[in-house]
C-alpha cells in the first residue's frame, strides 16, 4: 500500500475547485485603488471596487496617512489596551460617534473583526441569534464563534422573521436574544427593510445589530447609514430608527482600512472589556487610522461626492435599461437586476458559475473589471458579476458592453 500522502486532501479540494469553475484568482493591480486601474500593463475601468466615494487615492487622505505615519510611525506597537493606543484612535472613535449620532464607538482592525469580536462577546450558549440568510461572512463567522443557537430567516422576509422568533421567543425562551442582518447586503445591493425588522428586534426585545459596510457614506441624505435613509420617509416621521449595535468598516467609502461599532457608552465599555478581536490584536497603524479620520472629515464637508456616485448610478442604471430594459429584456439567464436600488452595488446574475466566469472575461478584455461572483460567497447557481460604482468614475467607465450577454 502505498504510504498516505497527508498533502492529497488539499490536492482533491483544488481539483474539485477547478471541476466545479470554482477556481480563485488574484488578479494584482499595479496602481492606486482609483475609479482606473492597471492592470497586467493595461489602463482599465474598476468596477469591482469598495472605494465609492474615491477617497482611498485622495490626495487629502493620503497626505494625512503620510503626516500620522511621520509623526507617529508605521505600527501602532501593540494591542490598544497594552500599549498600542494613541491619541488618534481616540480621535476616529469620537469621529465615527459623531457620524453615527452615537455616544460612543470602538474601533477595531476590520470589520470581519469587529462583527466577529461583537457578536462572540454579547452572545453566549444559552442565546438565540435571528440571522438574515444574505448576511456577510464576518457576522455568520461571529454566530459560530458564540456558540449561541442560530436561526436563519429568508432574506430580508419579515414574516419568516417574525414566525420564527415567536417560535423561539414567544414562550418566554431564556438567554438573551440579537437580530442581526447586513444593513446593505453585499453581494445583492439591496437594503434591510430597517422599520419593520427593528420593530421586531423590539417588540421581542433582542439586540439589535445592523451592518452598515457598505452603507457607510453612501446610504442616506449625507451617508450616515440606512437609519437616515428610512427616517427620511415620511411613513417613518418620528420613528427612533437606530440599531443598537451600528457596526461600520473604514475600508470601503471611506477608503482606509479598519472597523468599528458605535452605540451607547455601555455597550462600548462592554466590548473593550469583552471582545477578543479588539483585546488580542495589534491596533491599527497610525497612518490607516489618520487617513479614516481626514476621509470622514471629507465626506462630511462634501456632499458633492456623494451626489456623483448617484448621478454614476442613474448611467449605469440607464446603460443597463438600455440594454435589457423596456423592448430589450433581459435574456432568461438573468434572473434579476437591482434596479433602482440605492447603494452602489449593482449584481446582474448570470447563474451558471462558468458562464459569469467567461462574462468577466470578455468585460475584462474589453478593459473593464468587474468580478465574477460565485460559491461559496453566493449559493450554487447564483452566480453574477457584481458592479460595485464609484464617484469618481466618469461616463465612458459605465458603460461596459453587455454584447455576449445579450446573446
Ligand atoms: N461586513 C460586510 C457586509 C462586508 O461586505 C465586509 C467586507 N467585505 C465586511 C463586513 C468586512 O469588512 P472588512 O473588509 O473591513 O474586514
Amino acid at each position: 500500500m502505498p504510504p498516505f500522502d497527508r498533502w492529497e486532501p488539499l490536492r482533491a479540494a483544488l481539483a474539485e475547485k477547478a471541476a466545479q469553475n470554482l477556481s480563485r484568482e488574484i488578479i494584482a493591480v499595479d496602481s492606486p485603488p482609483a475609479p482606473r486601474v492597471r492592470v497586467r500593463g493595461r489602463e482599465m475601468a474598476m468596477l469591482a471596487s469598495n472605494n465609492y466615494l474615491d477617497l482611498a487615492n485622495d490626495e487629502r487622505v493620503k497626505a494625512a496617512a503620510i503626516a500620522a505615519t511621520q509623526k507617529y510611525g508605521a505600527g501602532s506597537g501593540g494591542a490598544r489596551l497594552t500599549t498600542g493606543a494613541l491619541v488618534l484612535h481616540d480621535e476616529l472613535e469620537a469621529a465615527l460617534a459623531r457620524f453615527k449620532h452615537a455616544e460612543a464607538a470602538l474601533l477595531f482592525n476590520t470589520g470581519y473583526q469587529a462583527n466577529a469580536g461583537i457578536i462572540s462577546a454579547l452572545c453566549s450558549r444559552d442565546w438565540t441569534i435571528f440571522s438574515d440568510e444574505l448576511n456577510h461572512a464576518s457576522i455568520i463567522d461571529g454566530c459560530r464563534l458564540s456558540r449561541a443557537k442560530i436561526v436563519v430567516y429568508r432574506h430580508n422576509d419579515m414574516n419568516d422573521l417574525r414566525a420564527k422568533v415567536r417560535a423561539e421567543r414567544g414562550v418566554g425562551g431564556a438567554g438573551g436574544g440579537l437580530l442581526v442582518s447586513d444593513g446593505v447586503f453585499s453581494m445583492d445591493g439591496d437594503l434591510v427593510n430597517l422599520p419593520e425588522w427593528l420593530a421586531i428586534a423590539r417588540e421581542f426585545d433582542l439586540f439589535s445589530l445592523i451592518d452598515e459596510a457598505h452603507a457607510t457614506g453612501v446610504i442616506g441624505a449625507s451617508g450616515r447609514g440606512v437609519g437616515e435613509y428610512f427616517a427620511a420617509l415620511p411613513e417613518n416621521r418620528g420613528r427612533d430608527l437606530r440599531p443598537d449595535i451600528i457596526v461600520g468598516t473604514c475600508s470601503k467609502a471611506l477608503g482606509s482600512s479598519g472597523g468599528f461599532a458605535a452605540g451607547r457608552r455601555l455597550l462600548i465599555d462592554f466590548l473593550r472589556h469583552q471582545a477578543r478581536s479588539f483585546i488580542f490584536s495589534t491596533m491599527l497603524p497610525p497612518g490607516a487610522v489618520a487617513a479614516a479620520n481626514e476621509a470622514l472629515r471629507i465626506i462630511v464637508a462634501e456632499p458633492e461626492r456623494l451626489a456623483k456616485l448617484r448621478r454614476n448610478l442613474q448611467i449605469f442604471y440607464d446603460h443597463l435599461s438600455v440594454n435589457f430594459g423596456d423592448g430589450a429584456p433581459p435574456p432568461p439567464s438573468i434572473a434579476t437586476l437591482n434596479a433602482g436600488g440605492v447603494s452602489a452595488i449593482v449584481p446582474l446574475i448570470v447563474g451558471d458559475e462558468a458562464a459569469a466566469m467567461t462574462l468577466a472575461q470578455e468585460l475584462f478584455t474589453a478593459g473593464y473589471f468587474v468580478s465574477a461572483i460565485r460559491y461559496p460567497t453566493v449559493a450554487r447557481g447564483q452566480a453574477r458579476l457584481r458592479f460595485a460604482l464609484s464617484a469618481g468614475h466618469q461616463a465612458a467607465d459605465l458603460t461596459p458592453p453587455f454584447g455576449t450577454i445579450k446573446n
